[in-house]
């Protein structure tokens, strides 16, 4: 079956998909946004295996644009992706980790086995990434993505919280 792209309005911590990117800070930790609802909803065995990581092999954090999987917890998915989205500058283009933020995750998510995947909008809130260009970005590469291998999911899904983000994903999705 070929991958389909769709979007959801709603919450993330609501989709029952293989698994959930986590829009997270490289602490691993949990923070606002997407991350505090993926560990509020999610329950503690997120938190513990994120411990575990920075214990272990990522104990100066998760970088800019990488990925990691722990479990879903309670969330009715099997993994969560946590990936650290850039904060947006004004002074310095830093697409390229954005970029990189969709690309490892659907590369991590293969690995799992995942065939559904659920994405919000990466550094899209507390990050200021400018909608349009963020909404872009994502459609863009996902659609690279699946264009190199279209059989590699079933369902990519954009889940958006708002009407201004259901527009911007809107205007991406028929650009191409
Ligand atoms: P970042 O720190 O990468 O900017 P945020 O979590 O602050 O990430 O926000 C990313 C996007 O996700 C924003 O558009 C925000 O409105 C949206 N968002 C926040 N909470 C949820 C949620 N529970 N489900 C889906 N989207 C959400």
């Amino acid at each position: 079956m070929r991958s389909t792209l769709t979007l959801v309005q709603g919450d993330i911590t609501a989709q029952a998909v293989d698994a959930v990117v986590n829009a997270a800070n490289s602490s691993l930790l949990g923070g606002g946004g997407v991350d505090g609802a993926i560990h509020r909803r999610g329950g503690p065995d997120i938190l513990a295996e994120c411990r575990a990581l920075r214990a272990g092999h990522y104990g100066r954090g998760l970088p800019t644009g990488q990925a990691v999987a722990t479990t879903a917890g309670r969330l009715p998915a099997r993994w969560v992706i946590h990936t650290v989205g850039p904060v947006h500058s004004a002074t310095e283009d830093r697409t390229a980790l954005l970029v990189s933020c969709y690309t490892q995750s659907l590369r991590t998510a293969a690995e799992l086995g995942a065939r559904t995947v659920a994405f919000p909008a990466i550094s899209a809130g507390v990050y200021r990434w400018p909608l349009p260009d963020a909404a872009r970005t994502a459609v863009t590469t996902v659609r690279a993505a699946l264009a190199s291998d279209p059989t590699a999911f079933d369902e990519i899904r954009f889940v958006v919280f708002n009407d201004r983000a259901r527009e911007a994903y809107e205007a991406a999705l028929a650009e191409g």
